[in-house]
């Protein structure tokens, strides 16, 4: 492709667009709303939303759509069309100020957590001027956020933006106690390296468990997985390359920065990363790219799997999310600068994030809790479910030379002090190695690597921003009272290093003695999204939540039960797809081959009495067993959801089925995938691993 320059956001209303399609004066405005986040007065909208019909209708648009992100975790749109009626019987296309500033889409229907009664339904939508519009499927899609009608957040946008506020406030007297007078905004940067699986579209189709739940719950090991480390960044097979260099096609037009793409460690698994960009939009885009993903893999006769553990055996997926700090004339606070003031600046920084990592251990595991997520976090493929810091040894170095006041070899032969030195620049290839840190600093950015596939990203960098925020906000009333700036800041350092190093750790994260260690430490393992949900209403995190004006208490409470009735449904689900398959094909199936076997027997014994049947007589011997272990197993796993199903507390439902239909679950998995490795491969209903994993 020789024109990627012209293609690359043709599909969005961009800033060079909008200069050419507005008035000097509207874009002018304009842009200073998007700046400094203003009110968009009634008249300018009414310009902006005819200059963006205008432009979308020359692309063949016809229909408009407010674009949100509901807590479903994906995203929501409503199509009404641009036609208007005249006299006459015609239709003029028109797109009104109002229709592009506020939405009332019906909102009844998407979870809400009991902040909006059904009497009181409504819910608005409204334009994030922040994020630009865009066509997608011939529709012009305005990315707005999702309120109810008392004002309380619906969606994961709301808060997300909130978040970036508020560390931008906080980040700001930070820098001005530092003598920076210029910077008006910081914003968080964040670029997501989004992994999946790419499986033929019919093999999908022909099974149940993963049309309906995304992953597979029955399916026998192949005889190869992927032990031989051979797909790993591998040569793309020609089909795989066709769809990649579409999708990157696809998204460039929608202005999203697709940079990397290579195979990943599990065979069909692969990565697309883009360029980072603001967390607000990196959101909006790391949405569309999960989209378009599936969309591009449907014409291709392929499907997409995003799910955090398609397989079980086999790797499964997580969203690595890129997270630093940046001014508004792009300074990384998060880059060790030329001099010892900025040092001082970018030690600060980071103390608040290591405190702030520390801290709220919780929040951060909460962000990243889902049921699809449990089966990742703590296999030995992913972080494990603990929260820690990787650091790298140069830096921990330089931590630790600063808290006992001894030299640093690698800086100065005298003591190190903030404020005074010169740091090095960490280069990624010394501070990247760790791969099993559930949080690592990469250089000048921190790599938090717990995300599944699946999820938003909205959520977790809603926490990081905050939490970060709070300890920024500490450190400032600390240090805006201080008479010698130089040795409270210091002081402020060395003492919150002490108080927060146990967080770091730079060893295998993998290993069974790190668990043990981090007990000792007094680390939280939070293994399973029931065990971490609790936390998230606790004091202390209403009040950091409350603080700073993200969430209200009520909001807090939605949120918890949300997030615990995703989990109860989920597994609903799972449980009675399960029981669906069992009954209705893998029994069937294995009732079918043990009758060929029998008849098979039958018939050698009437040709010839003498011959041995014996091959048949325990193949049938031994999967009899089996499915009358199944079956047994069924009536199990029917009688857990039942009773789980009745429980009314929402906290014990989840408990409930994480105690008692998970394992029910997992007993009857294994028996079934037994059966399927005796089982003759035309008699088995569903494609095996082996066909998905290895056939694309
Ligand atoms: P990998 O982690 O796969 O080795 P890189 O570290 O090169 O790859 O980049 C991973 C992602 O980090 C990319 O999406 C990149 O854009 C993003 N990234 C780089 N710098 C920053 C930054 N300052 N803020 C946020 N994300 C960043
Ligand atoms: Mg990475």
């Amino acid at each position: 492709m020789n024109n990627l320059p012209e293609i690359f956001g043709s599909m969005v209303f961009n800033d060079k667009t909008m200069r050419e399609k507005l008035p000097k004066e509207t874009y002018k405005i304009l842009r200073r709303t998007i700046d400094q986040g203003k009110k968009l007065d009634i008249n300018i909208a009414n310009i902006v939303a005819n200059a963006m019909k205008d432009w979308a209708v020359e692309k063949g648009v016809t229909h408009f759509t407010h674009w949100f992100q509901p807590m479903t975790g994906i995203t929501a749109e409503k199509h009404d069309s641009f036609i208007s009626p005249t006299d006459g019987g015609n239709v003029i296309m028109e797109f009104s100020g109002k229709e592009l500033v506020k939405g009332e889409p019906d909102a009844s229907s998407f979870p809400s957590g009991g902040l909006r009664a059904t009497f009181e339904a409504r819910g608005y939508t409204a334009w994030d001027p922040s994020s630009y519009a865009f066509i997608k499927d011939d529709t012009l899609c305005i990315p707005t956020v999702f309120y109810s009608y008392s004002g309380e957040a619906l969606d994961k946008k709301t808060p997300l933006m909130r978040s970036m506020e508020v560390l931008s406030k906080q980040a700001l007297r930070i820098l001005r106690l530092f003598g920076d007078t210029e910077t008006t905004v910081v914003n968080t940067t964040v670029g997501p390296e989004q992994e999946y699986f790419l499986i033929n579209k019919e093999d999908y189709l022909a099974r149940k468990d993963l049309v309906f739940c995304g992953r597979t719950l029955f399916g026998a090991m192949p005889p190869k997985g992927q032990e031989m480390e051979d797909h790993y960044f591998g040569t793309i097979k020609p089909r795989v390359s066709a769809y990649m260099k579409e999708l990157d096609e696809e998204l460039w037009k929608l202005g999203v920065l697709a940079k990397t793409k290579h195979n990943e460690v599990a065979p069909s698994q692969h990565e697309l990363a883009p360029i980072f960009t603001s967390t607000n939009v990196a959101t909006d885009h790391n949405q569309l790219t999960m989209e378009m993903m599936k969309k591009v893999a449907d014409r291709h006769g392929l499907a997409c799997l995003l799910h955090e553990k398609p397989f079980d055996g086999v790797n499964g997926s997580g969203k690595h999310n890129n997270w630093s700090l940046s001014t508004n004339s792009g300074v990384n606070l998060l880059e060790p600068g030329d001099s010892p003031r900025e040092n001082a600046q970018f030690l600060l920084f980071l103390t608040a994030v290591i405190k702030a990592v520390d801290e709220y251990q919780d929040l951060l595991r909460i962000s990243v809790a889902s049921a699809g997520n449990d089966h990742r976090l703590g296999a030995n493929e992913a972080p494990p479910a603990i929260v820690s810091m990787f650091l790298g040894d140069e830096l921990s170095a330089i931590l630790d030379s600063i808290v006992e006041g001894k030299d640093y070899q690698g800086i100065a032969k005298e003591e190190m002090k903030v404020g005074v030195h010169i740091l090095p620049r960490f280069p990624k290839d010394t501070t990247d190695r760790n791969r099993t840190s559930p949080f690592a600093f990469t250089g000048n950015k921190f790599e938090f690597r717990m995300l599944g596939s699946n999820f938003s990203i909205a959520g977790p960098n809603m926490v990081l921003n905050t939490i970060v925020a709070e300890e920024l906000s500490q450190f400032a009333d600390v240090l805006e009272q201080a008479d010698d700036f130089a040795s409270t800041l210091n002081k402020l350092i060395k003492k919150t290093i002490k108080e927060h190093k146990r967080i770091i750790f730079n060893g295998n994260n993998y290993a069974e003695e790190w668990v043990k260690e981090a007990e000792k430490r007094g680390l939280l393992n939070l293994k399973t999204t029931v065990d971490a949900l609790p936390h998230y209403i606790e004091p202390k995190n209403i009040k950091l939540f409350t603080k700073h004006k993200i969430f209200t208490e009520s909001e807090m409470y939605s949120r918890y039960e949300i997030l615990l009735e995703n989990y109860c449904k989920t597994l609903h689900i799972e449980g009675k797809t399960m029981l669906d398959m069992i009954k209705k094909d893998i029994i069937p199936a294995v009732t079918a081959y043990c009758k060929e076997l029998s008849e098979t027997a039958l018939s050698k014994k009437s040709l010839c009495p003498q011959v041995s049947c014996v091959t048949e007589e325990s193949m049938v011997t031994i999967l009899s067993e089996l499915s009358a272990g199944v079956f047994e197993k069924t009536q199990k796993l029917e009688a857990a959801l039942s009773h789980t199903e009745q429980i009314s507390d929402i906290q014990a439902q989840a408990e409930s089925y994480r105690d008692e239909v998970i394992p029910a679950m997992e007993a009857l998995r294994k028996d079934a995938d037994e059966i399927e490795s005796l089982v003759g491969e035309k008699y088995w209903p569903y494609p095996t691993y082996g066909k998905m994993l290895f056939s694309v």
